[in-house]
């Protein structure tokens, strides 16, 4: 079955149990052709069952999975216009790099000529910036550059998805941050679908276009990285994507006060529709300035009780009555010496209403 579609992999209601164990409940995806997408969530969320039922390697439970407006239902991995990129490389190593990466061509395209084979496999380990290295046995690669290998592998067919399971896990951090911007770079250089399953929130946002941030088999928010971090839907969100303040509450009529427990006010505003009552309220750490001041109405005070020096930025932990303790971060490179707030200050947390998330519920029956 076909039909025209501008969207590259679509999920018409899929879900996706195991026995007992639901791991993908009722998901609903569209992710335009072209598109770098990130599933992010916590372990267990899903977000690889999703993945291999995009490569074939799963088949849903029941709705419809399409890529390029082909229903995928029941087509083997090795039908579909899909290449993955595993945690482990999963490389020959009695193999040298030009045959790790020119051995799938081979497999899929056996009446391609050698000097054929040979030109695209050049090409993609050109692409991956290992041009030259060819003729390498894979032990003599480094971490990185077996990592490339592997990409290069996935890519010398020109799939119409590549399929990315934590691909940089493996690699120290340094490392990772360098391998984050190629893969970007590779992905706009190429033009095809990339899907990373990730657990960290940092790679996806600096990555991808879309993140789609799971929980617990379904999908609770898909956007631009910027999107989802400055308007989280809901505590989840704001909490398991960038750091965030928890503070619970009850919404006062006119969306603009939470009383706390000890009768303090906190001034918000509240988005359009969030009813009176229990509240819980996401404010960033960067959200908040730390000011000596007496604090005024809608504000907080707390006591500094650390201060970690994190070279271009600063973390505060306050201790604030009524709600615990409140991380702040502050920008090191715009404080004056006397911006330099030493633990046992007395400060006041001051912040934009506008930028106080507010959710209906408590904590906990938001985030599960
Ligand atoms: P992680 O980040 O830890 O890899 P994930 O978000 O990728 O987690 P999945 O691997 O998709 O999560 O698993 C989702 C749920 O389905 C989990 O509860 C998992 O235990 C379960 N599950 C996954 N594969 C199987 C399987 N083959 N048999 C039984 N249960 C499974």
């Amino acid at each position: 079955m076909t039909s025209a579609s501008t969207h590259n992999i679509e999920f018409r209601s899929v879900s996706k149990t195991y026995g007992s164990v639901t791991a993908v409940s009722d998901i609903s995806i569209n992710v335009p052709k072209g598109a770098f997408m990130a599933l992010l969530g916590p372990s267990g969320c899903g977000k690889t069952t999703c993945l291999r039922m995009i490569g074939g390697f799963e088949q849903p439970t029941s709705g419809d999975v399409l890529i390029d407006g082909r229903m995928m239902n029941g087509v083997p991995a090795y039908r579909r216009p899909v290449n993955m990129v595993f945690q482990q490389y999963a490389l020959f190593p009695h193999f040298n790099v030009e045959e790790n990466v020119s051995y799938g061509l081979q497999q899929i395209r056996p009446k391609l000529a050698n000097a054929e084979i040979a030109r695209r496999a050049g090409e993609a380990l050109e692409m991956v910036r290992l041009g030259g290295f060819g003729k390498r046995r894979i032990h003599e690669m480094s971490g990185g550059q077996q990592q490339r290998v592997a990409l290069a592998r996935a890519i010398v067919n020109r799939p119409s998805v590549l399929l990315l399971d934590e691909p940089l896990a493996a690699l120290d951090k340094k490392l990772r941050s360098a391998m984050q911007f190629e893969l970007q770079t590779l992905q706009r250089e190429l033009g095809i679908t990339f899907v990373l399953v990730t657990h960290d929130q940092e790679e996806a946002l600096s990555m991808s276009d879309f993140v789609c941030v799971m929980n617990a088999g379904t999908i609770r928010q898909i956007g631009r990285p910027e999107e989802i971090y400055d308007h989280p839907g809901e505590f989840f969100v704001a909490d398991f994507v960038g750091k965030t303040n928890r503070i619970e509450g009850t919404l006062e009529p006119g969306g603009k006060v939470v009383r706390m427990a000890d009768g303090g006010a906190l001034a918000i505003v509240a988005r359009p529709g969030v009813e009176p009552g229990p509240v819980v309220v996401a404010l960033r750490p960067e959200a908040i300035r730390l000011e000596h001041r007496p604090a005024r109405m809608g504000e907080i005070t707390g006591v500094i009780t650390h201060r970690v020096f994190l070279g271009s930025t600063a973390e505060y932990s306050v201790a604030a009555p009524g709600i615990g303790d409140v991380l702040v971060t502050a920008d090191h490179k715009t404080m004056t010496e006397s911006d330099l707030i030493e633990p046992g200050a007395t400060v006041t947390l001051a912040f934009d209403p506008a930028a106080a998330h507010v959710f209906r519920g408590t904590a906990n029956q938001v985030t599960t």
